[in-house]
């Protein structure tokens, strides 16, 4: 980015990767006065998108496309919801310091490269130490508990005792009256990085509070391992997934199908392989990773042994010997199942042999009509 000016400003997440050489998923950039002005005079610079309310614009220049935002305050009047943007073009200390952790409150100078640093974020990245910036943080926005946890992880470090206890104070006196889909995309980043440390941090210091006040204890398994051996595709709705009340938050079609069957899982008996291949058969392989939190030989055996054994024999085979579509179809299969479940071994031809005992047996009670 070529992009350079006295009052233009690299901000949060950028200059924290940088000081920590890792790589940045975005370019947040700050301009401390107008940016939606300053970009309209940038020359060879497109504008693509205008935001006033927000004071922020995304352009396109040598085919980069940048984001730009006008320095901002912003208010929380209702605690835990959307804050209320003030001071559009306040003074640079002003916007980094409405920020989340010292570490996300550095910026840049896009002219000169000399760090602004205001809250104590070099000190704090040098000691590993994840820093809140005042007292009310969490009160004002307890979406940043989940962030505090998900920079942890990523990064290996460790809130200081202040913002532990911020934390927990906070934890112990949760207003659920808070936007769920913020705490959903922070939940969402935090899962996704499949780490069982995250999960064992999230319950045992309580951060499921957040979406509950019911208990909840800690599965005595390892997801990240099932996870990595058995890939599923959504791996965040794994872990959040068995929450108490994790239907407050706005899931999606498929995440709220994945819980749910969870949940039905629960309610099934698991007494034998055919009971357990029946139970597991068409259920999301998410649904089930998350019931071996429950009952971890039953899946093990379903995803090892069970999962792969299926019929040859299909309908059309059937009707070949002469035997007219019915329901009788299904309780044929389910019955060449259960051999086949005790002997993998049988063939196709030994799967048609017991479809024709099946159906000889069902003519000479007189349930089934020949063609
Ligand atoms: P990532 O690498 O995950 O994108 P990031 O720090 O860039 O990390 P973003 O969510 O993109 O995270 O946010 C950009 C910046 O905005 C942060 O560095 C931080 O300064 C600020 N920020 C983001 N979320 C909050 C929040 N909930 N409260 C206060 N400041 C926040």
């Amino acid at each position: 980015m070529n992009l350079r000016d006295k009052n233009l400003y690299y901000v949060g997440g950028i200059v924290r990767d940088e000081l920590l050489n890792k790589q940045s998923f975005d370019i947040d950039l700050t301009y401390v006065g107008n940016a939606i002005d300053f970009a309209r005079n940038i020359k060879d610079a497109k504008i693509l998108q205008i935001n006033e309310p927000f004071g922020t614009v995304k352009i396109e220049l040598d085919g980069e496309e940048i984001d730009i935002a006008s320095t901002r305050d912003e208010t929380y009047p209702q605690k835990g919801h959307l804050p209320q943007i003030k001071n559009i073009g306040c003074p640079l200390k002003e916007d980094v310091l409405r920020r989340d952790f010292t570490i996300n409150a550095m910026a840049k100078s896009t002219q000169t490269g000399e760090i602004i640093d205001y809250a104590g974020g070099l000190k704090d990245i040098k000691t590993k130490t994840l820093r809140v910036l005042h007292d009310n943080s969490f009160i004002d926005d307890p979406t940043r508990i989940v962030r505090c946890l998900k920079f942890a992880i990523r990064f290996g470090f460790e809130p200081d005792e202040h913002t532990k206890q911020l934390q927990e104070e906070y934890l112990n006196n949760v207003n659920y009256d808070m936007s769920y889909k913020r705490l959903q995309k922070e939940l969402k980043e935090t899962f996704s990085l499949n780490s069982q440390i995250a999960f064992n941090k999230f319950v045992k210091n309580n951060i499921y509070k957040l979406l509950t006040p019911k208990t909840f204890n800690l599965p005595d398994i390892n997801f990240e391992e099932l996870i990595n051996k058995y890939k599923p595709h959504n791996i965040w709705i794994i872990y959040a997934g068995q929450i108490p009340e994790i239907e407050k938050l706005p899931l999606t079609k498929d995440e709220k199908q994945i819980v749910e069957d969870y949940h039905n899982l629960q309610q099934k008996k698991y007494n034998s392989d055919y009971e357990i291949y029946k139970n597991f058969d068409g259920v999301k392989l998410e649904s089930i990773i998350m019931y071996a939190g429950i009952n971890y030989s039953v899946v093990i055996n379903y995803l090892e042994n069970l999962k792969k054994i299926k019929l040859q024999i299909t309908g059309k085979d059937i009707q070949n010997l002469g035997i007219n579509p019915s329901s009788k179809y299904q309780e044929c299969f389910d019955f060449i199942l259960r051999k086949k479940i005790t002997n993998t071994k049988l063939t196709k031809q030994d799967e048609l042999n017991l479809a024709k005992d099946f159906f000889k047996k069902s003519q000479s009670n007189g349930v089934c009509k020949n063609k």
